[in-house]
């Protein structure tokens, strides 16, 4: 989203799938096919055995949540920095409660949190459980994870210099050697390794490596490869 650029939607893992970055993406107009980091916590409720926040049932027109006791839960406070309120019912309600041990293991009663923008942040996250983000989310997975977790070997998680015309550079030499590993890969195969085409390979890697060192040399960055399965930084 950043110079000429402007992303319609970001396709990341379950990490970044924070209510800051529905929002976000929310306020740019950008679709996030993100799993939803809320859905594992509810997960890990769930194994606890206690009511997870989706069995409250919010009520827009007086402001509370319903209980699975049938119970009303008002506001009780709002936290400011957490941009939340919480919602609870009075102390002696829970504390009587036949449900309570299913509930809550807090002395003071069930609480339930809000977002000040929970509204946009349900239609956020209802969107990244769209069939478009599950696709997009899968072919991330096996397109780009392995490739990121590959490239992090010659420094894409690192910045070696300052400027986005340098961190340009950086990251298509990075890619630029993905592509020739694939290409090796590929030469490798038992079918294609004929003496003929690996010959070409190295010497279309030997034609290659000149313009890239031509380009990064006046950074201090130098590729260089001693046999045509050894690339290396020198
Ligand atoms: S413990 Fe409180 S919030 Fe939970 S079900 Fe009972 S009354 Fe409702």
């Amino acid at each position: 989203m950043t110079g000429h650029l402007k992303a319609d939607t970001v396709v990341a893992d379950s990490k970044y799938g924070t209510i800051d970055n529905f929002l976000a993406c929310h306020d740019e107009g950008v679709k996030a096919h993100i799993p939803d980091l809320k859905r594992a916590a509810l997960k890990r409720t769930k194994s606890r055995t206690i009511f997870t926040d989706d069995r409250f049932e919010y009520d827009p027109q007086t402001d509370t949540y319903r209980c699975p006791a049938g119970k009303v839960l008002k506001r009780k406070s709002l936290h400011t920095e957490r941009e939340s309120i919480d919602y609870g019912a009075p102390k002696k309600i829970c504390v009587a409660c036949e449900l309570r041990s299913q509930c809550t293991r807090n002395k003071s009663g069930r609480t339930v949190k809000r977002h000040l923008r929970q509204d946009e942040l349900n239609t956020m996250r209802e969107l990244s459980r769209s069939a478009e983000s599950k696709k997009d989310i899968k072919i991330r997975q096996s397109l780009m994870e392995r490739s990121f977790a590959r490239s992090t070997r010659y420094d894409f998680d690192r910045a070696r210099w300052r400027g986005l015309w340098r961190m340009r550079i950086q990251e298509l030499l990075i890619c630029s050697i993905q592509n020739i590993q694939v290409l090796i890969k590929h030469a490798n195969k038992p079918k294609k390794t004929v003496a003929a085409k690996v010959n070409a390979l190295e010497a279309a890697l030997a034609g290659l490596l000149s313009p890239l060192n031509a380009l990064i040399q006046p950074l201090g960055f130098e590729l260089s490869y001693n046999k045509w399965t050894d690339f290396q930084r020198a």
